[in-house]
């Protein structure tokens, strides 16, 4: 069986480091926070050339503190979009906001700026687009139609880390994505480009205020021990373990990312004219968090290449207003192009570790599907 993702690959790869760093923190006696915690905050920081890192318990909990940071809260409206992992609805719900669904871009996936003007109301806040798959949503008409709306912009940078923009004209080039908008939120899942050994996330902001709004909520809303000077606060903090288990990875990423690049090429080049191969977009540097195709049949493709000892997945099998949980947010038929890729879209095995051989049997395989 080839699977998506070799995680037990990657472990062995890298076991004297990390388990030299385990070793380290469980000897030091201090698991919440700290000099591990703090090290890996300026050292992404630095990869992500951003000012300021919070680091937090998950990927959801940055999207839902970050928005509070920014002021979210009852009676707004968060513009974003359908075709995503379901925390990005969630985290607009646990500040007391509304999700407002924009269909996506048939090529990219990502939220599809020219629906932006049809969602604006008066309730209009804040809009969440997300980088999905590893590649950047189109930003600068993003931030322009923000910035004439006075709106904030979070970008959920979840599957792109270490992803780059490129604005168009005047802007500065190469940003890495999350470093853009407002504020950025991260995730460190197992199953991210950059991966924990459990959960973990983290936020990336130029904002002073909002870095410090999120320390404050994610800390009991306490400026000092035992002073606290924010109601309803939380608890959202990295472990110690996890920090040093991600600093022995973070060096690695910018290489491990280029390799997924680089499979991600070959599959394009060996799939043309067989499906419908990824887009990577002139203002984007995917880092291919999947690497997903489009076929019809996608049901019958998946059973196929099964058959054939390669795993597959759905990202996402349903839209967020078709899942149960959600059908109020818009009426099936409303966001076509959404539908139609949850109907469409299937991911093929990615991660740095595929060998060329697996890379052809993937190929052939896909190939063999009449
Ligand atoms: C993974 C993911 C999240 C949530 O991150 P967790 O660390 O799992 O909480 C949010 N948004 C998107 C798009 C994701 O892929």
């Amino acid at each position: 069986m080839i699977p998506v993702l070799d995680l037990k690959r990657e472990y062995q790869e890298l076991k004297d480091e990390i388990d030299a760093a385990v070793s380290r923190v469980l000897a030091s006696g201090g698991f919440v926070g700290g000099a591990e915690v703090e090290a890996l905050e300026g050292e992404l920081a630095a990869y992500l050339e951003v000012p300021h890192i919070i680091t937090l318990g998950s990927g959801t909990d940055a999207l839902f503190i970050a928005l509070r940071a920014m002021g979210l809260g009852p009676g707004d409206e968060v513009i974003t979009s359908p075709f995503t992992f379901i925390a990005t609805i969630e985290a607009i719900q646990h500040v007391g906001a509304t999700p407002v669904l924009v269909d996506i871009d048939p090529q990219t996936f990502n939220l599809d700026p020219q629906g932006l003007g049809a969602a604006l109301t008066p309730r209009t806040r804040a809009i969440l687009p997300v980088h999905l798959y590893g590649q950047a949503a189109p930003m600068q008409a993003i931030v322009e139609f923000a910035q004439a709306h006075r709106l904030s912009v979070l970008e959920d940078a979840a599957q792109a880390i270490g992803a780059r923009y490129c604005s168009q004209g005047a802007g500065p080039a190469w940003q890495r994505v999350g470093t853009i908008g407002m504020a950025g939120a991260f995730s460190l899942y197992p199953t991210k480009n950059l991966g924990a050994y459990g959960d973990a996330g983290f936020i990336a902001t130029r904002s002073p205020a909002i870095a410090e709004e999120s320390r404050l909520i994610a800390s009991h809303g306490q400026a000092a021990r035992y002073h606290h000077v924010r109601p309803a606060g939380y608890t959202s903090r990295l472990d110690a373990l996890q920090a040093a288990i991600l600093r022995v990875k973070l060096p690695h990423l910018e290489a491990w990312n280029a390799r997924r690049r680089a499979i991600a090429h070959a599959y394009s080049e060996g799939l043309k004219g067989v499906v419908q191969t990824p887009y990577e977009a002139p203002y984007a540097l995917h880092i291919f968090h999947q690497y997903t195709i489009r076929h019809p049949q996608r049901d019958r493709l998946a059973e196929h290449l099964k058959a054939r000892g390669i795993g597959s997945s759905v990202h996402y099998p349903l839209p967020a207003h078709l899942q149960p949980a959600y059908r109020d947010l818009a009426p099936e038929g409303s966001l076509p192009e959404a539908e139609r890729a949850a109907r469409e879209v299937l991911s093929l095995p990615m991660h740095p570790f595929l060998e060329e051989a697996q890379l052809e049997a993937v190929l052939e395989a896909v190939r063999s599907f009449g």
